[in-house]
């Protein structure tokens, strides 16, 4: 029997969350509607042979305006890790070794080129089609294609190329350019922030206890292990049927799931065309992020090498007693099985030799059917053709979600940013 909500919320990852939580303290009926059996999405606090880690989402940065707003009122603090004391990065299969302020010497000399016309693209790094025309000139490439357009040396290129495969997490011939330079912007445009936004500040008390604050300041009604199958908008009404046949009915509706997610909810009736077409194109991450617990020298290393595996690779934590922690970047989650522990090993030997795996973990986002990759990045054309038509509610639907954010899309940030501003619309539905 269908019941009455004012609002019901698809997907509690920080975006659907921060909906609910924006409109309960609204003063609206809110049901959320989760598949997974925990909230928090493509952010995972979890504990692993004693290391507090994140299978997902981690970093933060105080550049980042609605997550940092959040930590304020959650009360919660940020830590900051130290600077590499070792930087490696390979010329083909030739290793070299140096400082990081060395690496990102040559990474500069690429990078610099890579973004040059940024500042004309995205004028406002929190609205992206500030400058429509100008932006179409990148949105069209992939991130391969504007390198192509670069004059690089060999080793300006296999360094460049390292740095954005981690970025991308996925392949350079598939990813679109502008993610690299929206990130950019948002990091002042400056590459040593780009950087640093990227991988030097957590929460110390983990994503999760964000997450929790979030959905504990104002009262919802939340389900967790509910698959959404189906949403229908009929008659000024939303009715949300879950995979176990059970429908709830309500005023608006948000439907805050990944955008590689969304293929899995049918419509009814169908999105308009340029959603479906949005939705088939989908993101292009397919990466891994993978968490190593090693024996070996204790020193903070960073190594990256090109269509490795693990091709960024950093060490997270010196542990004291001769081990660590290290996380690193893939871009193909296919090319890496943390279970296989030998071949893990034989790939942590080709990009940063001298250390013994204990132990490594990861989570495949990338097979998982409620995300089906990691962090967005959107292909060549999303800009152009695909960002508005996502943004632009359906009657009482609106999709939401970092995937679709103005600022930090791919970010906790963009998250939030999107909840806020879904919350908002759906709360002044009556
Ligand atoms: C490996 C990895 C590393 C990352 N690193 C960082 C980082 O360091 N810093 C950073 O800011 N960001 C990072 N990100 C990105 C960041 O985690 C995400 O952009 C953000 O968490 C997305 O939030 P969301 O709410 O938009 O989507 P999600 O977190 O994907 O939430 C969507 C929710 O919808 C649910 N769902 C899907 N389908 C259905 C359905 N049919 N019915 C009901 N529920 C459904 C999902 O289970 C999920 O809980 C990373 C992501 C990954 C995967």
């Amino acid at each position: 029997m269908a019941r009455r909500y004012d609002v019901i919320v698809v997907g509690g990852g920080f975006a659907g969350v921060t909906a609910a939580r924006e409109c309960a303290l609204r003063g609206r009926r809110v049901l959320l509607l989760e598949a997974r059996d925990r909230l928090g999405g493509r952010t995972w606090s979890s504990a692993w042979n004693g290391f507090q880690i994140e299978y997902g989402g981690a970093w933060v940065h105080w550049h980042q305006p609605h997550t940092f707003s959040e930590l304020t009122r959650a009360g919660l603090s940020v830590a900051v890790s130290d600077d590499a004391g070792r930087a490696h990065w390979h010329v083909g299969a030739e290793r070299r070794t140096g400082t990081i302020g060395q690496r990102d010497e040559i990474a500069r000399r690429g990078w610099d080129r890579f973004v040059e016309g940024v500042r004309e693209a995205l004028p406002q790094p929190h609205a992206p089609l500030a400058a429509p025309g100008e932006l179409a000139r990148f949105d069209r490439l992939t991130i391969a294609e504007r390198m192509e357009q670069l004059d690089l040396d060999e080793e300006e290129r296999d360094v460049l190329a390292a740095e954005l495969e981690s970025v991308a997490h996925g392949s350079l011939t598939e990813a679109g350019a502008v993610s690299i330079l929206r990130w950019h912007a948002l990091s002042g445009y400056s590459l040593e922030l780009t950087q640093f936004t990227g991988g030097r500040v957590t929460i110390e008390a983990g994503t999760g206890a964000l997450l929790g604050a979030i959905a504990d300041a104002a009262a919802f009604e939340r389900r967790l292990a509910t698959p959404v199958a189906a949403v229908a908008s009929r008659d000024g009404q939303v009715e949300v049927e879950t995979r176990d046949g059970e429908t709830f009915s309500a005023g608006a509706a948000i439907v805050a799931v990944a955008l590689n997610a969304l293929g899995g909810i049918e419509f009814r009736p169908a999105l308009p065309e340029d959603k479906r077409r949005a939705i088939e194109l989908g993101q292009a991450s397919r990466g891994v992020k993978l968490m190593i617990h090693a024996r070996g020298e204790d020193v903070i290393q960073n190594s990256i090498r090109f269509r490795h595996p693990f091709g960024y690779l950093d060490s997270e934590l010196l542990v004291g007693d001769g081990t660590q922690l290290m996380i690193g970047f893939g871009g193909d989650a296919a090319l890496c099985d943390t279970a296989d522990l030998p071949a893990v090993q034989g790939s942590l030997d080709d990009i940063l030799p001298g250390y013994e795996v204990l132990d490594a973990t990861a989570h495949d986002w990338l097979a998982d059917e409620f995300s089906r990759g990691t962090w967005a990045i959107h292909r060549p054309g999303w800009y152009e053709h695909h960002h508005e038509a996502m943004r632009r509610p359906e009657g009482n639907l609106i999709l939401a979600g970092s995937d679709l954010a103005n600022g930090w899309a791919g970010f906790i940030d963009g998250a939030i940013e999107s909840g806020l501003r879904a919350g908002a619309w759906a709360s002044a539905i009556r």
